[in-house]
């Protein structure tokens, strides 16, 4: 078998990569290791400057208008016009990314595995094992998610990476919080964002700075400190890539978190992803394309990643730097959008 584009990976990354390409009359092909589309450890929050604009309005679990930025010093409520945030189930957005590309003209093949990456073919394996196929390719594009197998293929490590822990309960909660306690959360966060009859509750935080096995224990003490008994609950964890170093390899391309492209500083991936599998597209398609969006979002990574640097160096300093950040939004001298990805 042969692919002009060959996707590794069928996230946000991969699909919107798999969708610009099969609008442009070249049939890419996605192989997807899970047997369906869209199921992944997050937290499902997507931002008004990023992504809410640019899906489906039905697509929205629900929007907040209205943000809760908590520090043991200080409760902050931010309020804005339009909403600052949305959350989405990822099952859904899966299904209707996929179908967009695939109505585009794209393949998706689901229960397939990429095993080994070759010079100029690779070999995936079906589920049960017992099935091989090589498959070569003009153009390789990795979106194979933070444990990509593509990016070690290039050579590159990954040492600048997040852990998030996710609780998804029952429940039907109005209000969005983000809470910044580097007693229970280090140099990172702990979240509720409430979906439609779920609520997403959890914790980001930087690997090296603290153990997984230690955010889950802040998180777990600070939940029940909060009213939420999660000690019955099943945690889900994932490692988030922000380990950037590029994006083009000749042949070989990242996207998303294979490329290092979520945020150091809030672990939001969703977007950069969509925008470089997007921006990766063009590039294929056009290999003088000089891409702007690409420039940019590189630009505000940087920013995020300077910024973890800064509240990374110590915890006397992180707690000043989170008083700071809630009391700079207080006031509007920071704005929320600087938070986010969105270019
Ligand atoms: C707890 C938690 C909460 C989060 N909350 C948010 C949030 O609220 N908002 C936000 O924007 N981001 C959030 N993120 C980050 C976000 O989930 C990721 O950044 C985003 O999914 C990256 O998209 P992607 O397409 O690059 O990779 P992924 O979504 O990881 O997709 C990669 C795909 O590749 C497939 N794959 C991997 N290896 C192979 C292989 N060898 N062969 C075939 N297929 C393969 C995987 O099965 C997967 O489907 C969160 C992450 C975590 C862990």
């Amino acid at each position: 078998m042969h692919a002009h584009t060959l996707i590794v990976g069928a996230g946000p990354g991969g699909l919107a990569c798999a969708r610009i390409l099969a609008e442009h009359g070249l049939k890419p092909l996605v192989i997807e290791r899970k047997e369906s589309i869209g199921a992944k450890v997050c937290a499902g929050g997507i931002t008004w400057g990023g992504l809410i604009s640019r899906v489906p309005a039905g697509l929205a679990e629900k929007t907040f208008p209205v943000q809760h930025i908590i520090t043991p010093l200080q409760r902050v409520r931010i309020e804005e016009p339009t909403p600052i945030i949305a959350t989405v189930n990822r099952i859904k957005l899966g299904r209707h990314m996929a179908l967009q590309a695939t109505e585009a003209g794209a393949e998706i093949m689901t229960g397939w595995q990429v095993k080994q990456i070759h010079e100029q073919k690779l070999v995936i394996e079906q589920k049960d094992g017992r099935h091989q196929q090589d498959i070569t390719f003009d153009h390789l594009v990795g979106a194979d998610g933070s444990s990509s197998l593509v990016r070690r293929h290039i050579g590159l490590t990954s040492t600048r990476v997040g852990i998030g822990i996710n609780y998804q309960i029952s429940g039907d909660l109005a209000d969005m919080e983000w809470h910044l306690n580097n007693r229970y959360f280090g140099n990172g966060y702990g979240w509720i964002f409430p979906h439609g009859e779920t609520v997403s509750i959890g914790a980001y935080a930087i690997k090296g700075t603290m153990s997984a096995k230690l955010l889950k224990k802040g998180l777990l003490t600070w939940a029940e400190r909060s009213g939420f008994s999660l000690a019955q609950e099943q945690a889900r964890a994932e490692y988030i890539n922000f380990d950037y170093q590029g994006w083009r390899y000749g042949r070989i391309f990242l996207v998303g978190d294979a490329a290092g492209l979520a945020s150091g500083l809030t672990g939001e991936g969703i977007y950069p992803a969509i925008l470089s599998g997007e921006e990766v597209a063009r590039t294929i398609i056009e290999p003088d394309y000089k891409s702007v969006v690409m420039e940019k979002l590189i630009h505000k990574h940087r920013l995020h990643s300077r910024m973890v640097r800064v509240t990374s160096l110590n915890s006397a300093f992180n707690c000043l730097a989170g008083e700071g950040v809630a009391l700079g939004l207080r006031c509007g001298v920071i704005k929320f959008n600087k938070l986010e990805m969105a270019v």
